[in-house]
């Protein structure tokens, strides 16, 4: 539950507000009052939780560039106070939410998927072939609860804006109950507080000094290539990543890339052994050795095939 995005105690918090205050009302009508109250905030927070978000659309982070400065900002933090690890997004789950929506049956997952499944027209639409770009770059918050990277404003956050007005419209005409009023702005979060009860009630806030090396800090790109509809309590996948119903991939085969580029940096790490090794074969008394220890392999084995022979045809 605490990893969940868009879900923290902000709920049950008010409700707690609310008890506080009404809770000084006269001592006479205490009891009745009091259970009176109780009751509505049960009901209240009951409401709440029926419709609380547990599914979003999600743009995957999966630039290591990106994913590693955010571990070293993360490191940072928690060198400066330990109790703040707790707070931290895992780099498997690193994610832009695009839209939250509340799907109580296996019917309405079913209608989700055919929503964002036809959302890809629509996208493609938009996109009109172009690659969108989005560039990571500075630390800010949202009520010193959330802690997250900015995305810069250009021609590419206006379209990926766009994409996430497009995708609500689809969903909501298909009566899919989608969450935030709010105007979405769209942010990586690497770090909350509602991720642990325990540090909330320990830490009010995270202090900016915290992050400070980092205010500035250019993260690094990364080209949409995906949106996943993800569940917000169902078990993650072993990669860390949220439990997806579906996908939709843009552009030329990403995962093509992807293999291509792991491949490329698997040669890179392997070319200073293979100069080593070049290096070593110029040397004329390494290679006198290979050649007798060569030499030695063949001639075992003509012995091994010999008694192997022998004592399978032992007339021959
Ligand atoms: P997410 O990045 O989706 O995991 O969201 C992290 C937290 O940021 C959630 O608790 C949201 O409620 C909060 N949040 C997201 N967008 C906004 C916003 N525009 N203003 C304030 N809080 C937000």
């Amino acid at each position: 539950m605490a990893e969940m995005p868009f879900v923290d105690t902000d709920i049950e918090d008010e409700c707690a507000m609310h008890a506080t205050s009404e809770l000084s009302i006269k001592k006479k009508r205490k009891r009745t009052i009091g259970r009176e109250i109780e009751e509505g905030i049960e009901r209240k927070k009951k409401k709440n939780k029926q419709y609380q978000p547990n599914y979003f659309i999600s743009l995957p982070i999966t630039n290591p560039k990106i994913t590693g400065s955010i571990q070293a900002v993360q490191d940072a933090i928690i060198q400066k106070d330990q109790r703040f690890s707790k707070a931290m997004v895992r780099s498997g789950s690193l994610h832009v939410t695009m839209l939250v929506m509340h799907l109580s049956t296996e019917e309405e997952i079913s209608i989700a998927v055919g929503a964002l499944s036809d959302s890809k027209v629509f996208v493609d639409d938009l996109l009109k072939g172009k690659r969108v770009n989005l560039s990571f770059q500075g630390i800010d918050h949202f009520r010193n609860q959330v802690g997250f990277v900015n995305l810069a404003e250009n021609d590419h956050t206006a379209l990926l804006k766009e994409i996430a007005e497009t995708m609500k419209k689809i969903f909501q005409e298909k009566g899919i109950m989608t969450g935030e009023e709010r105007a979405f702005k769209p942010h990586l979060t690497f770090m909350k507080l509602s991720k642990s009860t325990e540090l909330r009630k320990q830490v009010k806030k995270i202090d900016s000094s915290l992050y400070e090396g980092f205010k500035n800090h250019y993260f690094g790109d990364e080209i949409l290539h995906r949106f996943d509809l993800c569940s917000m309590l169902k078990k993650k996948q072993p990669n860390g990543y949220y439990y997806c119903e579906s996908s939709i991939v843009f552009g030329k085969s990403h995962e093509a890339d992807l293999v291509k580029e792991a491949l490329r940096r698997e040669t890179q790490a392997l070319l200073p052994r293979l100069n080593q090794i070049k290096e070593l074969l110029t040397s004329p008394e390494i290679r006198t050795k290979i050649s007798k220890e060569l030499f030695e392999d063949r001639h075992n084995s003509n012995s091994k095939w010999k008694s192997c022979i022998d004592s399978e045809f032992p007339n021959a």
